[in-house]
């Protein structure tokens, strides 16, 4: 995970956002059972300039893996409060609540949330020190927090040998398990998050 500064929304962002949600609020009183992850699908092409501002701003890296994008797959809006749960709609334009992921760090977390005390118990790498919460031994990462190892388990990866493991899933012989967070994880395809292509 990096520390990720994405600073204020591009030019005309606030203007393009209203506007898209004031689409999805018709879009849904239209079809009451229009879900935000279809609806956000039919607009992203639209918020292709966004998408590569926010890319080049996180340095084209997965917020979570820190991967680059072009080694491993389509960057992804990560909407790091899911639009999936509709508590959590109505910030699916919210610049603030979007990240830059890969593929696989999408699918790992998909719509879960869940709290610790009251506050996330993912990370925020646009709010949290990743530092204060990991540590690393060689090239396994391990939690120094509740905070940092529920991160772990929901998104943190790793890639070794062009093949991703995401450290959550790791044995203690340090062989990648196959839990069923990660074959539903492979099952879903982040609902159709993903930019539309790679940010030029
Ligand atoms: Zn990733």
């Amino acid at each position: 995970m990096i520390r990720v500064n994405r600073g204020q929304p591009p030019d005309g962002f606030n203007v393009r956002s209203t506007a898209l949600r004031r689409k999805f609020l018709a879009a849904r009183r239209h079809d009451p059972d229009i879900s935000a992850s279809k609806f956000w699908a039919s607009v992203r092409h639209s918020l292709r300039a966004d998408a590569n501002e926010l890319s080049r701003r996180c340095y084209h890296k997965c917020a979570y893996c820190e991967s680059h994008m072009r080694h491993v797959s389509y960057p992804h809006i990560e909407h790091y409060r899911p639009k999936g749960q509709r508590r959590f709609e109505r910030l699916m334009f919210v610049w603030d609540n979007w990240l830059l992921s890969c593929g696989v760090c999408n699918d790992e977390k998909w719509t879960e949330f869940p709290q610790i005390n009251g506050q996330p118990a993912l990370l925020d790498p646009a709010v949290d020190v990743p530092e204060q919460h990991f540590g690393f031994r060689r090239n396994i990462i391990f939690e120094l927090s509740d905070r940092g190892k529920a991160t772990i388990q929901l998104v943190c990866s790793i890639r070794r040998d062009d093949k991703t493991v995401s450290c959550g899933d790791m044995s203690e012989t340090g062989k990648p398990s196959d839990s069923p967070r990660t074959r539903r994880g492979r099952r879903h395809k982040a609902e159709n998050c993903h930019t539309g292509g790679e940010p030029s």
